[in-house]
């Protein structure tokens, strides 16, 4: 079997190194080049993320992971200015699960070793043939044959776009700055919230922190697990991570140094947007998985590392062939749409 999968992002990737430990062939296509975009400096880890993660990847690139995670976040804490001073007033209702803090662009670097991505190769459209096979046509003119196509290209998946048109994204008209600065600018802050993210009111604004300190400094744990890894992944800090989720008003001197002293080239604004749930479809070759099919702020990298994983047990049992492949397919959908995004504290 080979599998042709479009976008070199968290589930593209995941999905990636699971189809090669399993034996498929696998071409991976990313539009942007090696260095890819600011997509958020951290991601906050949880059970499905890494139970997708151990599944899918080569037991030193999980180690590795492991090693380079912050300690365990175990709830959202708030913060408040008491008698001029910051203090952990309480603790915040949260749509997240307990995990741990990977610092993006290294999880990426871990996730892209040992594969071979063609970068710089933007996917335009896609042909189904008669004999069932599926082509793959690129920006530069070049095309692509497989058994299956993976859309693993992201909010504007051009995959979805031709294959499930029905599915549109809605911008919420919601807008936050992220940024990160390193933590031996902050000492304080970790010394009143640990490993947890903490939510700061602050008359009219809201602000939220949270610190990443290597479990192990990347570049130890580089030398003891995974070598093959760029020295430049590894070249890392403790930070703060922080984010503006609305509009900033006047900020607490120690707030505003650290919006002041944050790193350029992590701060960013993001957009957030929505994909209202489709009627179920016919299984075909073709399938998508992550943020091309449904979104999820905050844990949506989650969903698509545990969509991956799905994916590639689900193919690898049709390439043994336990299972014909439409049916394969299907069975990961069926699971994909069913899995709606609940967040924690809705659950029983
Ligand atoms: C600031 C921020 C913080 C976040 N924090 C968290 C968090 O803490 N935890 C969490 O679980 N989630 C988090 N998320 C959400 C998470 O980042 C996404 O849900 C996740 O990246 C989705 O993964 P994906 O593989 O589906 O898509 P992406 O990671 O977006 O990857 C898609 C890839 O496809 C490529 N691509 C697009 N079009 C084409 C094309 N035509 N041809 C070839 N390649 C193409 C893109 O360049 C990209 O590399 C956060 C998001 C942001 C923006």
């Amino acid at each position: 079997m080979k599998v042709i999968v479009i976008g070199a992002g968290l589930g593209g990737l995941t999905l990636a190194q699971g189809l090669r430990r399993a034996g498929i062939d696998v071409a991976v296509y990313e539009r942007d080049g090696a260095r890819g975009r600011t997509q958020g400096v951290s991601l906050h880890v949880d059970d499905r993320g890494t139970a997708a993660l151990q599944g899918c990847l080569p037991s030193a690139h999980v180690a590795m992971i492991d090693a380079t995670m912050g300690g365990p976040r175990e709830q959202t804490l708030s913060l408040s200015e008491v008698d001029g001073s910051l203090a952990v007033v309480g603790v915040e209702p949260s749509v997240a699960r307990p995990g741990r803090q990977a610092h993006r662009p290294l999880l990426r670097a871990i996730l892209l070793t040992g594969l071979e991505v063609r970068f710089g190769t933007e996917f335009t459209r896609f042909e189904q043939l008669p004999d069932g096979l599926v082509r793959a046509w690129f920006a530069d003119g070049s095309t692509d044959t497989a058994d299956v196509l993976v859309g693993a290209d992201g909010i504007g998946s051009a995959v979805r776009r031709q294959y499930l048109p029905q599915a549109q994204v809605i911008d919420t008209g919601r807008r936050m700055l992220m940024g990160a600065t390193a933590l031996r600018l902050t000492p304080e802050l970790p010394d009143l919230i640990g490993d947890n993210p903490a939510v700061a009111r602050i008359p009219d604004t809201t602000m939220v922190v949270a610190a990443l300190r290597f479990t192990s400094p990347p570049t130890v744990a580089r030398q003891r697990f995974l070598p093959a890894l760029p020295h430049s992944a590894v070249a890392l800090e403790d930070y703060l991570m922080w984010a503006l989720p609305g509009p900033a008003g006047d900020l607490p001197r120690a707030f505003q140094r650290i919006v002041d002293k944050a790193w350029p080239e992590m701060t960013s604004e993001l957009r957030t947007g929505t994909i209202p749930p489709i009627p179920a479809w016919p299984a075909s070759p073709v399938t998508v998985l992550g943020d091309a099919i449904r979104l999820a702020p905050g844990f949506g990298g989650n969903l698509a590392m545990r969509d991956a994983h799905r994916l590639c047990l689900a193919l690898a049992e049709a390439d043994r062939g336990q299972l014909p492949l439409l049916d394969a397919i299907g069975s990961y959908e069926d699971t994909m749409r069913t899995s709606v995004p609940v967040p924690a504290k809705a659950r029983r």
